[in-house]
């Protein structure tokens, strides 16, 4: 079968174009990083140099594609204008970067609302819709909304609700979405199995749109269907496992997005690789490295 464009999350310690250091370690065609620190408001500026460095980095290896995961502490959705107003301030400011390094889309979550969904989708709507008006002109990265685990209040677990959230954008063309597995399976959606993969995307394409389905997070699941408990896994040892993967690869119109693994690791490349070679070998993918200009 043809080849997946597969990689990691990966490590921007010591500036931004480290990324590529590590996704060579990795063999990755596609990476994910922060931009800022990840459990801070504040957002440190990037400097004309260092976006420069990251470009030049970037074009002397083999990644096709980079995308920012936003910091874990804006909350869109939130019940209070405070923390939605902070929220929005982070994710302009991050999207700025996202833009400015040449990303291609800026990836979070739509965060968690104590009344209830009804109230964090429409606050989730406003906020989003804020944040695209804001950057349209200068910084139009790609706007995408992670699939959520789904426990307590948080907004965007069902495919259903990601629907409503879609359909209250006034900029459809800014926004697309990146589907977690380990987040999808654990908020009880099942695709292990060829019929619910099948499922799943019939669903996704009648609610939303495939052509607006960009990403997808490749995690194994430490806990079980339904349980709402994130904790990813490697590639195989959860309850997704390998024959959940493979069914999962084999439709084409997952395998033929970017696959992005957010799976633990133990810091040394030669044993954190193994999730990606387990992916390529569950998707029957062989894989031959591309040429340093992604052709
Ligand atoms: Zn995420
Ligand atoms: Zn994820």
């Amino acid at each position: 079968m043809n080849k997946i464009i597969a990689g990691y999350h990966v490590s921007v310690s010591g500036g931004l174009h480290r990324a590529f250091a590590e996704a060579a370690l990795l063999d990755c065609d596609v990476i994910q990083i922060f931009v800022s620190s990840p459990q801070m408001w504040h957002t440190a500026v990037i400097s004309d140099k260092e976006v420069t460095l990251f470009q030049e980095d970037w074009e002397k290896s083999s990644v096709q594609q980079v995308v920012v995961h936003a910091a874990y502490l804006p909350n869109p959705s939130s019940h209070k204008a405070t923390l939605r107003n902070l929220s929005l301030k982070k994710l302009k400011d991050e999207t700025k970067i996202a833009y400015r390094i040449g990303a291609n889309g800026y990836i979070f979550h739509c965060g968690s609302n104590q009344n209830g969904n009804e109230e964090g989708i429409k606050a989730a709507v406003s906020t989003l819709n804020r944040l695209a008006e804001l950057t349209d002109e200068n910084w139009p990265v790609p706007l995408i909304i992670e699939s959520d685990a789904g426990a307590g209040n948080r907004i965007g677990d069902t495919i259903e609700e990601l629907a409503a959230i879609w359909k209250g954008l006034d900029n459809k063309p800014r926004f697309g979405f990146c589907l977690d597995t380990c987040h999808m399976f654990v908020s009880g959606i099942e695709l292990r199995t060829p019929n619910s993969i099948s499922q799943l995307i019939a669903k996704f394409d009648k609610l939303i749109g495939l052509e607006h389905l960009k990403f997808f997070h490749i995690n194994d699941a430490m806990f079980d269907l339904g349980s709402k408990k994130d904790r990813h896994d490697n590639i195989g040892q959860g309850f997704i496992g390998e024959q959940g993967f493979k069914n999962f690869l084999s439709n084409p119109d997952i395998r033929k997005r970017p696959l992005i693994l957010e799976t633990p690791r133990t810091g040394d490349p030669k044993i954190d690789i193994k999730d990606i070679r387990l992916l390529r070998k569950l998707a029957g993918a062989n894989h031959i490295p591309t040429s340093p200009s992604g052709s």
